[in-house]
Order: C-alpha cells, then structure tokens, then sequence
C-alpha cells in the first residue's frame, strides 16, 4: 500500500486531520449504523470549502477514494470509506438565518437539530426528517420528507441554492440561475455531484407551538386501523402532518399506560401546525372510526415534535432497511401488511410509513431529480433495528421478505434513494426511471465524469 504523507495535508487544512493513530480517529469514523466498522486512511474535519478542496486535492494526488460524512446516518456507511480519504463536514454545521427574506443558510454538515433551533428562534421551519441528529446533507441530496411534507413538500422542494465544492475543486453557488442543470440534479440526486459546503432554503412559518395526535391500535385491530388510515390520512388539513408506524412496539414512556409498553401494534401520529381547535377536528374522524387502546394528544414545541421519536433511534444501533413506494394501503397491501407486521423479532425494527401528499403533488414530475413520482402515495420504509448482530440477522429477514411481498403491489419498488441500505446499480435506476436517470447520468458526465463521488446511491457518468 502506497504511504502517505498526513503532514502534508495537515499543513493545508484548517480543521482537525485525523490518521489511524491519532486520537479522536475512532469517533470520527463511527456513524449512526453501529453495524458500519469502515476505516478511512485519513478523515479531514473541514471547516470550509477551502479545506474541501485541499482535501479532494490531496485524494486525488495520492489516488485515494473519496467519502463525503454530512451527519453520517446513511445506513449502509456510505460516508466512511475503507482505506480512503473521508472528508467529515461534522463541523461545518453553523445555520443563519434571515428572518425578512426568509431564507436559512446550513453548513454541509449541519444536522436536523441545528437547523430547526436557528430557524425556530424566528418561529420559521423547512421540510426535514423525523430524527433530529440526521444530517440535513444526505437528508435533503435525495429529497427530504417529514412532518411537513403534506405542507411544504420535500426540503428539496424549499431549496434555493447551494454551495458545491466539484470533483476538480471548483466552487461554485447552484440556482434556478447559475449551473441550472446542476441545481437539478442536486435536488433528489444524492451526493453525486460534488460535496455541497452550504445549502440555502426557502423557510416558512411554523409553531413554535404545535399539536400533537398518537394513536395506537393492538394487533388484533391491525386490518381496521389501515382501512381507517386509508380513509383520513388523505382527508387531513393540508397544513397536517402524518406518519404510520406499522409493528411498532409502544415506547416505555409515560405518556403510554405500562400494560401497553413494549406491545406491538399500529399507531398513526397526526402533527397539527394550526390552532389546537383545528387540531381536534382533524383528529375527530380517527377517534370516531376505531377506539385506539391508547391516545396521546398535546401540544408541543416543533423542535420536540422534531426530536420525539429519537430514542426510538438511538446513535449505534445495528440496521437495515428497505422501502419501496405504494400507491394506497388497497386491500391486497393491507393483507400483506397484517401479515407481516408479526413477524419482526426486535422491539426497536418497524416500517415508518410517509404520505406523500399535498404540497408534495404541487410540484411538477420533472421540476427536480427526486426519485419516485409527483402522484399522491406512501413511501413504505421497513427498517431492521437491533442492538446485537443475531436479532439484525434474523429482522434483516423479515424486512427482505416483507419487501418481496410487497413488490408486485408496488408502484417504485425501487423506492426513495434515502431508504437503500443495498443501493445496486439496478435499484437506483429503477428509483429514478429511465429518463431521469438518464439526465442525472449526463449531468454527472459533466461535473464529475471520473466518479469521483462513487459512495452513494451512484448514478454512473453516461
Ligand atoms: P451521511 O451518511 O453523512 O451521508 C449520506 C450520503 O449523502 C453519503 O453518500 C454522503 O456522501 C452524502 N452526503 C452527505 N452530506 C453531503 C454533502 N454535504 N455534500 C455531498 N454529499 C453529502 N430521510 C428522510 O427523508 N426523512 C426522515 O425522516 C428520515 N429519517 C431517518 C432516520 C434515521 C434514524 C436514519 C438513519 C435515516 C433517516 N432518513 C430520513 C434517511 C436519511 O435521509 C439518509 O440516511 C441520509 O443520507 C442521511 O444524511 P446524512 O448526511 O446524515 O448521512
């Protein structure tokens, strides 16, 4: 193996440069997935696009693959290279905000966390996900859904521009203006197209205060609790959230009666972002169509809204997933479902199910690179959690064979980008289709046609 000369690049970079030997290598190599045990010759603690650019430099003198670390929850470790140079946006995480023009500016390596406090200090929010310590890099290069998804669509959809650091260490600010063709790619394609230093959104009003709605069903009731969830998801408020949690096991909590900890079941959580009256028409229907075993309605801040279900999804757990899209929980996808959701080993494994909805359907098919249509449906995600390699091993089956069944009921079972722990060449294709694929491929051609950026869901140079 050929040395390399950490000093070098040590003298180049502003930020902490971590070898194999040096202390603090072993936290900067570890990620969400406990399960991911990669180790990079070298990881670069950036702390700004200069830095990026020296790093990518120094990789490419010394032939070195290059991984890129937002807030490295990809589930597949695609962030920590084996043997390469991992250049670690961790500290680029400073968020600003300017509450006239509302607009928000996040460093490349900021998390959903440090979004939501710089934007909420203004009472001002944009899409993210539902886990608070997930980077906003990942997160938002290949779509970006949560609560407000029904109402403000994907945080790609929110995007106004971003700062790109490409594969031949130009830096360059991509809009609707400059590199439109980049913009586009960059809203859906993942990290294919250059390590992105500052994202820069659209941001809109939200909370603080929001409501909250969590009803949960045994699994007895499942078939009834999806055939009601078919019925008022979609009739929500527009400015309503939701997500379907199926074979969740209910959390040790307080807000849940202790002969239901640990019970597997079916929950629907509604967010209300509207008055606490709006709220309680919205969740009327639910109440009213089947008695859950328990509820659990309050108001709440948005950052604990944002942050509620982090313990479900604890930093070092071992996991897999798999998601693919479906259209509606028709009768055939409900049997499958019921049928399934026993059969999960580990309390923590579950399939988080997004609606995709509202101010998402608002945005043209081909208006940004997001793979999966523009058309109302669910993302389906089947998530394998565990805290040993055994209880993975046996849940990691049941998410493969729930996804098999599900896939002739499919209308993407390639699914969302963001959802492949398997991201093989045909999956990623199959996300995106033919022709967006084909677009994505000749826009990387041209800003990375050496691939540079390989570690991700990898759209190859055409
Ligand atoms: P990383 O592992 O750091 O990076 C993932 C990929 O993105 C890598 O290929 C990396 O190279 C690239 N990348 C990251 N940052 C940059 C950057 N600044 N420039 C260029 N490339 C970059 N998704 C949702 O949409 N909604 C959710 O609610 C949601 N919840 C999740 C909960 C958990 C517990 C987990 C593990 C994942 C969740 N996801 C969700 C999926 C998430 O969007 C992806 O895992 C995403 O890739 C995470 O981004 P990251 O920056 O944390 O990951």
């Amino acid at each position: 193996m050929r040395t390399i000369d950490v000093e070098v690049l040590r003298s180049s970079i502003t930020g902490p440069v971590f070898g194999r030997d040096d202390e603090g290598y072993d936290d900067a190599r570890s990620i969400w997935n406990g399960q991911i045990d990669h180790r990079p010759r070298v990881i670069v603690r950036c702390r700004g696009s200069a830095d990026v650019v020296q790093a990518l430099g120094f990789a490419r003198d010394n032939s070195l693959e290059v991984s890129v670390r937002g807030g490295g929850h990809s589930y597949r470790g695609a962030s920590v290279c084996e043997d390469g140079l991992m250049i670690d946006l961790s500290g680029l995480n400073e968020v600003k905000v300017d509450p006239n023009l509302r607009r928000a500016w996040a460093g490349g390596g900021a998390t959903m966390a440090n979004l939501d406090s710089a934007t909420q200090e203004h009472g001002l929010a944009v899409t993210g996900g539902v886990i608070s310590d997930t980077g906003i890099g990942g997160l938002t290069l290949g779509g970006g859904m949560g609560w407000l998804t029904r109402s403000l669509g994907l945080s790609i959809d929110n995007l106004a521009s971003a700062e790109v650091v490409l594969a031949d260490g130009r830096v360059v600010r991509a809009s609707e203006d400059d590199h439109p063709d980049l913009f586009w790619a960059l809203r859906g394609g993942g990290g294919n197209f250059g390590v992105v230093t500052e994202f820069e959104y659209r941001v809109s009003e939200v909370g603080p205060e929001v409501h909250l709605g969590l009803f949960f069903w045994g699994m007895d009731d499942g078939p009834d609790a999806l055939r009601l969830f078919r019925e008022v998801v979609p009739a929500l408020p527009g400015n309503g959230g939701a997500l379907v949690a199926v074979s969740l096991s209910a959390p040790p909590a307080p807000f849940v009666p202790e002969q239901f900890h640990l019970r597997p079941g079916y929950a629907l959580l509604v967010a209300g972002f509207g008055s606490a009256t709006e709220h309680e028409k919205a969740i009327a229907p639910i109440r009213e169509g089947l008695e859950p075993l328990f509820e659990f309605v309050t108001p709440l801040p948005y950052v604990g809204l944002q942050s509620m279900l982090d313990e479900s999804e604890p930093w070092g757990a071992y996991a897999y997933e798999k998601a693919l899209d479906l259209e509606d929980f028709s009768d055939e996808v409900i049997d499958v479902l019921t049928e399934h959701a026993g059969k999960k080993l580990s309390p923590m494994s579950f399939m988080p199910i997004f609606p995709m909805q509202g101010a998402f359907t608002s945005v043209g098919e081909d208006e940004t690179a997001f793979g999966g249509t523009r058309t109302p449906h669910y993302v389906c995600n089947m998530t394998a959690t565990a805290t040993d390699e055994g209880t993975l091993d046996l849940d990691r089956e049941w998410v493969r064979d729930t996804w098999e069944a599900l896939r002739p009921l499919s209308s993407n079972p390639g699914g969302y980008v963001n959802f492949m722990t398997d991201a093989d060449e045909d999956r990623v294709r199959s996300s995106y289709g033919p022709g967006k694929y084909d677009r994505l491929a000749r826009i990387k051609a041209e800003y990375d046609p050496g691939n540079v950026f390989h570690l991700n869901a990898n759209i190859k140079p055409a």
